[in-house]
């Protein structure tokens, strides 16, 4: 069995009371059986504050004003106060910490839908890094239950990672085109993923490939012969505008999602109108421009995020077998947020670190903590032409 931890990991401290956006509020939290069955021997006030505060049908703690019941009015848990660490059940023990099996390996990392880990995860130097540790405590692990994968596909999901780790990180490129080739790279590894008897050939030659000098050159001529075909079909259109109507599809695409966030749905709408209808191509295209000259510091953030998904997302393909959905939702979650900051700048007249963070951990907390909308998600990907490749290409240019 082996650990791996995002270095950034030990550090994080919970902002509690201080907390711009308390993870008590805004989703039911699920009680782990063992928890439940500890807060049914408690007896007295306590007790019988824990009897009135779960449901025992769903086993989550009920709410009030879209809070857990336990948040109380000094912005701390009242079980916290009472029983410590060790008495909050395993869900709130974790969070932000977020961990994800793969047969004998687990990798644990930070939840970027927690503000003050998404502070730490964009603003992290060394972000991408692991420690590798074997456990101490063997009673742990002899209880988990260790699900089924072939190490030989996730040590192809690894080659996969690290390639688009250094596709992503390389500087020398500009950022829109790293993406761009980061979904190219992932579009071809799946072809040969179900269908190649030798997929771990496949995997070392593709990334042969786009690793090698003059790969990014290579693209770069390939993107300009794919923008020139679809200049000669739709001439009066500017080359930004398909950005502007892939991304106004995409952002559409989000309104059925499940509401977590409270202002979701109003937030969409006026992304929408304002981006959209009220921008025109020209307005749209300078903004863009503008936002982006201003953050030109930003680089590493913008790489951590992306990363970020990639690192939470990609080893899930063991199970699936859908690599190239997962970069998908990585491009995806970046342009999202891009164009959530673009909407601020433009209504605000300024958008930088803070509001990046701000607009990742919101994403975070609608996409990421709903498994219904991350499964709406992952079948958009699979069966919407608006998330082929060449449509998200065409996001990117
Ligand atoms: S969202 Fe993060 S910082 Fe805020 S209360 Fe929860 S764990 Fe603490």
């Amino acid at each position: 069995m082996k650990y791996r931890i995002q270095k950034i990991f030990d550090r994080f401290v919970c902002q509690g009371a201080d907390c711009e956006a308390t993870c008590c509020e805004g989703w039911k939290i699920e009680i782990d059986r063992e928890s439940y069955e500890a807060y049914k021997k408690i007896r007295g006030k306590l007790g019988l504050k824990l009897l009135l505060g779960i449901d025992p049908k769903t086993r989550c703690f009920r709410m009030r004003r879209r809070a857990c019941v336990f948040y109380n009015s000094h912005g701390l848990c009242d079980l916290y106060k009472e029983l410590g660490r060790d008495g909050l059940c395993q869900g709130c023990k974790d969070y932000p910490r977020h961990k994800e099996d793969y047969g004998d390996l687990q990798e644990v990392m930070l939840s970027l839908s927690c503000p003050e880990a998404a502070r730490m995860i964009l603003e992290d130097e060394s972000f991408g890094a692991w420690v590798e540790k074997i456990p101490e405590d063997k009673g742990e692990e002899s209880g988990r239950k260790l699900w089924e994968v072939s190490r030989k596909i996730l040590v192809d999901l690894e080659k996969v990672r690290e390639v688009l780790n250094q596709i992503l990180r390389d500087r020398q490129i500009p950022w829109k085109q790293r993406l761009a080739m980061g979904l190219a790279f992932a579009h071809d590894v799946q072809r040969h993923w179900d269908t190649d008897e030798d997929r771990t050939w496949w995997v070392g030659e593709l990334s042969r490939r786009y690793l090698a000098l003059g790969a990014p050159e290579r693209f770069h001529r390939k993107m300009q012969g794919l923008r020139e075909d679809k200049s000669a079909s739709s001439p009066k259109r500017p080359r930004w505008a398909e950005r502007r109507i892939r991304l106004a599809g995409w952002l559409r695409q989000m309104g059925p999602m499940e509401p977590v966030l409270e202002e979701w749905k109003q937030t969409l709408d006026e992304m929408c109108t304002v981006l959209y209808h009220e921008w025109d191509w020209d307005t749209y295209h300078r903004f863009c421009e503008e936002f982006d000259r201003e953050n030109e510091g930003l680089e590493q953030e913008w790489e951590n995020l992306v990363l970020y998904f990639l690192n939470t997302y990609l080893l899930g393909a063991v199970y699936d077998g859908d690599v190239f959905g997962k970069v998908k939702l990585a491009v995806f979650g970046v342009l999202v947020i891009r164009e959530r900051c673009l909407f601020v700048y433009g209504t605000e007249g300024k958008a930088g670190r803070e509001e990046l963070i701000k607009a990742a951990w919101q994403y975070s907390r609608q996409v990421e903590n709903s498994d219904h909308n991350l499964e709406f998600l992952e079948m958009d990907f699979l069966m919407n032409p608006l998330f082929g490749l060449h449509a998200m290409l065409e996001a990117l240019q």
